[in-house]
């Protein structure tokens, strides 16, 4: 894929609007998620930090990429005295090189030498977007090993118990950045409320446009975990910062390279597989047929996605061969009640969301199928019934 350059113009120089105050947003996007206690322990270990490195899962999405670039820069702005670094387990996908901040990102896997070292320096370690150390791969057993403070931001079910001092842990909302945007919302608050008013704005668009671009893509741009009214009462607060919604969109989804392009037409041609009546479809990619379409790691992004295009269908399935590592990552989609993360996690190892789960298999491609279809029956009973039409009047 092609490096993308300079089609964020637009997303990073809006000056206009970039400290604009906003008023009366007490309320709006939800309950506070901090207790008062969680709010004195988050301001103590903060004070007491001058080295801070926020990291993320392994595979970093739009979601960790966002929230991690968000939380870097809005810290920055309040602890100028704190040296603050992001640190990724691996690389990212091109789609999201033009995140604002994600320059910045230092990846952890192939330069562990440098890496290490900043980590192992770090006074507090902020967690984003998991709640499993062994999400981060090598990089989880640096943070394991290394006995400083840690917060955990996040938004998947079952949390490592201890894995952090503070655990904001909100498996209700869409995002990481939904949990961070209205984290900041409180403390803000509180800031302002007081005798002195907060003389920094709120957010800078920069940060506006990485928790927007976050809550985007966790939620398929607002197709799926994304119907409380108060994910759109943030996302307004955000368009106040004068975001181009559309323009983040098309820097997300609108990037394919012609391969890409090609590589999704022969997987839906040539590689699926629909199983009716388990409502099912599981598509297959080696790497073999990632070098025949010179496809790049992110180039497989969305394509578990388009089965459930499909009508009637409950669950898509989508195993690729690593192309690092010996093993086969799965990726589970649904719509609906079907249930990815126990699936996930009772067949591959891994978890998520109702929705959208994903695991590995340590073994071939052939032992994959093969529990795939273990799993398929094993919840066919769930899977054989047909999709309840229109529920609540939305028409199929
Ligand atoms: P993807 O299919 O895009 O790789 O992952 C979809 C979602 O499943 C991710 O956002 C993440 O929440 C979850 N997920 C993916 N892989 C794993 C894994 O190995 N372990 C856990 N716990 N969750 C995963
Ligand atoms: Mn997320």
């Amino acid at each position: 894929m092609e490096p993308i350059k300079n089609i964020t113009t637009a997303e990073t120089s809006n000056s206009q609007t970039e400290f604009t105050p906003l008023s009366n947003r007490r309320g709006v996007g939800g309950e506070a998620l901090l207790s008062p206690s969680d709010i004195t322990l988050w301001h103590d270990l903060l004070a007491a930090s001058r080295h801070i490195v926020i990291t993320c899962h392994r595979g970093p999405d739009g979601d960790a990429i966002g929230s991690t670039t968000a939380l870097a820069s809005w810290l920055r702005r309040r602890l100028p005295e704190a040296v603050i670094h992001i640190v990724a387990p691996t690389i990212f996908p091109d789609f999201l090189k033009w995140v604002p901040g994600a320059e910045d990102i230092l990846i952890y896997e192939g330069h562990e030498d440098e890496v290490r070292p900043i980590v192992e320096a770090a006074d507090l370690i902020i967690l984003c977007d998991h709640g499993e150390l062994k999400r981060m791969w090598t990089l989880g057993d640096v943070v394991r090993d290394h006995p400083t403070p840690r917060i955990m931001i996040d938004h998947h079910l079952d949390p490592e118990p201890g894995i952090a001092d503070l655990v904001i842990s909100h498996p209700d909302l869409s995002s990481t950045c939904e949990v961070l945007l209205r984290i900041i919302l409180q403390l803000e608050d509180g800031l302002v409320s007081g005798v002195a008013a907060n003389p920094l704005p709120l957010l800078t668009h920069s940060e506006a446009v990485s928790l927007y671009t976050g809550m985007m893509t966790d939620t398929g741009a607002f197709t799926y975990a994304s119907t409380r009214p108060e994910i759109f009462e943030l996302i307004s607060i955000l368009l106040r910062y004068g975001i181009d919604k559309d323009k983040i969109y098309r820097n997300v989804f609108f990037t394919y390279s012609p391969n890409r392009m090609k590589l999704m037409g022969y997987m839906l041609y040539v590689k699926l597989d629909v199983w009716k009546k388990a409502h099912t479809s599981l598509m297959t990619l080696t790497n073999a047929e990632r070098r025949r379409f010179g496809a790049l790691n992110g180039d497989t992004e969305g394509l578990v996605n388009l089965p459930l295009q499909i009508l009637g269908m409950k669950l898509s399935i989508f195993l690729r061969e690593d192309t690092e590592h010996p093993c086969i990552r799965v990726s589970l989609r649904s719509v609906d009640d079907f249930p990815c993360n126990e699936m996930a996690a009772e067949f591959f190892g891994g978890g998520g969301h109702k929705n959208a789960a994903g695991g590995e298999v340590w073994g071939t491609m052939d032992e994959a199928v093969a529990l795939v279809k273990k799993a398929v029956q094993k919840y066919m009973t769930l899977l054989k019934s047909p999709l309840p039409s229109s529920p609540k009047g939305e028409g199929n």
